[in-house]
């Protein structure tokens, strides 16, 4: 499946299952040094993927053919809904604490991701949120 059409697919499931709605962001494919030299440069991170400003980084290590890599895209669509979607027709309020923004955000990625791999994929795997801020 194409990266369009996968993107469709659980863009609709994530309709269905959580209430969001929003439109199709953009994908990048890149190496994890690549997507960390954008989304934490002083830190020197390097993710496997992450969400920026509408679009999506995934390095070629998330593998798109299995459960687990399609559930880590399905994660980021989560922030894409939550920065730029509806949820059940209502815009996103900011609460106005960054750091407990970011920590509720990352918990309803992984609650979301989890809901995805037991339901969708019928899979026993976890994802799981260490909970820190930065
Ligand atoms: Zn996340």
């Amino acid at each position: 499946m194409d990266m369009t059409a996968l993107v469709s697919q659980l863009l609709f499931t994530l309709q269905l299952l959580t209430g969001y709605q929003v439109s199709a962001p953009e994908v990048q494919q890149k190496s994890r040094a690549e997507i960390g030299a954008i989304v934490c440069p002083t830190s020197k991170c390097a993710p496997y993927s992450a969400y920026r400003e509408g679009v999506v980084y995934l390095s070629h290590d998330v593998d798109l053919s299995i459960p687990k890599g399609r559930s880590t895209l399905y994660h980021e669509l989560v922030h894409h809904a939550q920065e730029r979607g509806t949820h059940k027709g209502q815009p996103h309020v900011a609460s106005g604490d960054a750091c407990s923004e970011s920590v509720a955000r990352e918990h309803e990625a992984y609650a979301a991701q989890n809901q995805y791999l037991s339901e969708i994929e019928n899979s026993g795997l976890r994802a799981y949120y260490n909970g820190r801020c930065w």
